[in-house]
């Protein structure tokens, strides 16, 4: 049984969250932890709980979802896994945080390129990875059929879908990832969105604006 608990950072109110099992291996999935502030909440709930980070998902690599991921890979040794699409979303961090006026290191730390439909062992648990491009070129969602969740990044959000006028994003890309990989899924399945509150998807299909365009068409 994986436990998730949710934190919001940094100024475009990133959804970073940490899961973790019965013997406290936690998974942290996409640091957004910019701030001094910001790190030290996310590192406290780990030292209080006594979890022992093994692995760190990035959903994709737009600036919000990886300010934390050096810091984070450096204090716990963790290698970031994403899809091969998403480097050179990562590679152009540093210039994407100027066009905000904010410095930010490249991420340089370990990484391990996953594939659609590879599997992820943690623990007793198993994830499965969805390729999910639009919102960026490499954009995945994990998904965790047991107990019935997706880590879903910024493809869907609760009366929304994610935006594809950043370099890299396509909106016909974006439709095709929730019509093939995610419209298959149960009406149970939570959505741990990247922004936002977590929803399901059975509410999404009645309410959403895009996935009921999407589903009369
Ligand atoms: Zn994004
Ligand atoms: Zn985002």
């Amino acid at each position: 049984m994986l436990t998730i608990e949710s934190f919001c950072f940094n100024a475009f109110q990133e959804n970073t969250y940490v899961l973790f099992n019965e013997k406290k291996e936690a998974i942290i999935v996409d640091p957004g932890c910019y701030t001094p502030i910001e790190e030290k909440v996310l590192t406290d709930f780990i030292s209080k709980n006594e979890l022992k980070p093994t692995l760190l998902f990035n959903t994709h690599c737009h600036l919000d979802h990886v300010f934390g991921n050096k810091f984070i890979s450096d204090k716990y040794g963790l290698t970031a896994i994403l899809h091969e699409h998403e480097q050179i979303v990562l590679d152009r961090l540093p210039e994407a945080a100027a066009k905000y006026g904010i410095s930010v290191e490249a991420y340089q730390g370990p990484i391990q390129y996953v594939q659609d439909q590879q599997i992820i062992l943690f623990g007793k648990e198993s994830f499965k990875v969805l390729l999910t491009p639009g919102h960026s070129p490499g954009s995945i969602c994990f998904y965790h059929e047991k107990q019935d969740f997706i880590l879903g990044g910024d493809l869907i959000f609760k009366d929304s879908v994610g935006r594809t006028d950043f370099p890299g994003g396509n909106a016909q890309d974006l439709i095709n990832s929730i019509r093939n990989q995610i419209l298959p899924l149960p009406d149970a399945l939570s959505i741990y969105s990247g922004h936002g509150p977590v929803t399901q998807l059975g509410r999404e299909r009645k309410w959403n604006p895009y996935i009921k365009h999407l589903l009369d068409n």
